[in-house]
């Protein structure tokens, strides 16, 4: 009833095609070429557009990827289609065949559920991490490879040198396991105890908005709806009250568990084991009882 099609674009990942494959689509579309090595947004607008004309989807789905969200508006535009940014959670209406396409609105007050009934094809970008992979591979996958003929005048830029930023790996949305904290921890030094927890636990360390404007966390470990959106097994949420802007990066986690000293904070709402205390007293505890179990077995 539904065909999923991948489209990936680039220079050289014939060897990935079959890995591809387990994920529960029916076919791939591989764009070749040796201009697609870098991120051109040119290239990307003229071979999507062009595919999405020769093909008729109904509905393009792009990673809300510093890329996708470069090159979606403008293939939107091209197609003179809508886009809904950013999107937090989807569904199909299968009667009516329209994309439900969630995302937070109003500063994140509010979950608006947006639909493009009258026009197609139904576009979006959406986080990453917000669906888990599911390994699902469908008998019969097609492979169409396809080469666009085009040159470096196509582009109105031209990519003159790459510079890699340094940076310590964080990969918030492959972690299985975040400890995450809030402003409650009270200070940069007041982190440690978090990143003890951490290293105990071989998470990643992650916290709210507010962490990162005081300067006590890196930028690339904000979860929320300005930050990463996590789906880790396990979230361990430190001193943070449950804001909805924070909620909707960390909700879809297998197990929430929070720690504040407010019995009354929005995070024991969603969370599925809430501990009521100062997080400097519960967190040196908890090292020490992981520890003992840790040695025992
Ligand atoms: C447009 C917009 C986008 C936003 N995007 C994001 C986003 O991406 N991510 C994000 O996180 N926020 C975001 N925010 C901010 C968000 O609204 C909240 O202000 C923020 O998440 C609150 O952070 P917090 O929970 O750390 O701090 P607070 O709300 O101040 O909560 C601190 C909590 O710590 C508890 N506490 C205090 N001391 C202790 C202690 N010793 N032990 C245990 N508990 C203690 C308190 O009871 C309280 O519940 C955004 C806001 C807007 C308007």
């Amino acid at each position: 009833f539904l065909n999923l099609t991948l489209v990936i674009l680039g220079a050289d990942f014939d060897d990935k095609l079959g890995e591809l494959k387990q994920y529960g689509m029916d076919e791939i579309i591989y764009v070749k070429s040796p201009l697609l090595k870098d991120y051109y947004s040119d290239f990307y607008v003229k071979s999507i557009t062009e595919l999405v004309i020769d093909n008729k989807p109904e509905i393009i789905l792009i990673g809300a990827t510093p890329t996708g969200r470069d090159f979606a508006p403008r293939v939107a535009k091209k197609l003179n289609a809508g886009l809904t940014a950013d999107c937090t959670g989807l569904d199909i209406n299968l009667v009516t065949r329209n994309l439900l396409q969630t995302r937070p609105t109003f500063g994140g007050n509010i979950m608006a559920t947006i639909i493009t009934p009258s026009s197609r094809p139904q576009m979006a970008t959406v986080r990453p991490g917000i669906f888990k992979r599911i390994h699902r591979e469908k008998p019969n996958v097609q492979i169409r490879k396809i080469h666009f003929e085009f040159t470096e005048k196509d582009s109105v830029s031209k990519i003159v040198k790459v510079i890699n930023k340094e940076r310590t790996h964080v990969n918030l949305e492959e972690a299985e396991i975040i400890i995450a904290g809030g402003r409650g921890v009270g200070s940069k030094e007041g982190f440690k105890i978090i990143e003890a927890l951490a290293e105990t636990l071989g998470a990643e360390l992650a916290g709210s908005r507010i962490t990162v404007e005081l300067d006590w966390l890196d930028a690339d470990r904000q979860v929320g709806q300005t930050g990463k959106t996590v789906s880790p097994k396990l979230y361990i949420a430190c001193g943070i009250s449950g804001a909805i802007q924070h909620v909707v990066g960390m909700q879809n986690a297998e197990i929430i568990v929070a720690i504040n000293k407010d019995p009354n904070a929005s995070i024991f709402n969603i969370a599925h084991y809430g501990i009521i205390g100062d997080l400097h007293e519960v967190i040196p505890v908890l090292i020490e009882e992981l520890n003992k179990i840790k040695t025992e077995s």
